[in-house]
């Protein structure tokens, strides 16, 4: 099998396998992945993550521009935005419409430079700092531009009142991401209130160097 004929049964596998889990309902939600020859691989607009279909998924050229497949997701511009400054890092996106990555992006009490309590180490390793971003009008192009304003420094953001957007170095790495993100944010809702014991400082220092986690 070609590489992209892979890319296309996978990222239709990891979506529904997301979509059967709850991670992300109806027609939310999209996903896209890096062939090594630069072009893209997109989720259509208003396709649902439980039927994707190898054969549809939007292809592009490595400028962006359309090849073939049906019209791409109206998100879009959050992918290219990660493409564009993570450069061969991210091979893979994944946005999702997740209840508990959304409910804690409301809280009152988040720190949008590190959104996550240090729970566990695995959000750590896998996440890096999390940046929550304001919420926008869905289709506004600002969403795009604001994760371009992070100059490849992050892999994973959370629109606020939206959904996680993460970049992995391929689509098995931003999917198990998005994930944790999401299993951290229900993590850190369920011990809310209730004075948990975080990561100490040092504990967290030591997971940023030894796994060599973006955190700066
Ligand atoms: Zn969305």
């Amino acid at each position: 099998m070609s590489e992209e004929a892979q890319i296309r049964e996978q990222m239709c596998r990891l979506a529904k396998s997301m979509f059967d889990r709850g991670l992300t309902g109806g027609a939310s939600g999209n996903i896209s992945a890096r062939l090594s020859d630069g072009r893209l691989l997109v989720s259509p607009t208003g396709s649902c993550f439980g039927f994707l279909d190898p054969a549809r998924l939007s292809l592009f050229d490595d400028e962006f521009q359309q090849i073939s497949g049906d019209k791409p997701t109206k998100e879009m511009p959050l992918h290219s935005a990660f493409y564009e400054t993570r450069g061969a890092k991210t091979g893979a996106v994944v946005h999702l419409h997740s209840s508990h990555s959304v409910a804690l992006s409301l809280m009152p009490e988040i720190d949008p430079e590190n959104m996550l309590p240090p729970l566990t180490a695995y959000s750590i390793m896998r996440l890096g700092k999390v940046k929550l971003l304001p919420y926008f009008m869905p289709g506004d192009p600002a969403m795009g531009e604001a994760i371009h304003g992070l100059a490849g420094k992050r892999s994973a953001v959370v629109l606020a009142n939206h959904g996680p957007v993460v970049a992995g170095k391929d689509l098995e790495a931003a999917v198990y991401a998005v994930e944790e993100l999401e299993e951290t944010a229900k993590l850190a809702l369920l011990t809310r209130g209730a004075n948990p014991r975080l990561l100490s400082q040092l504990q967290i220092a030591s997971i940023v160097e030894k796994f060599d986690v973006e955190w700066n």
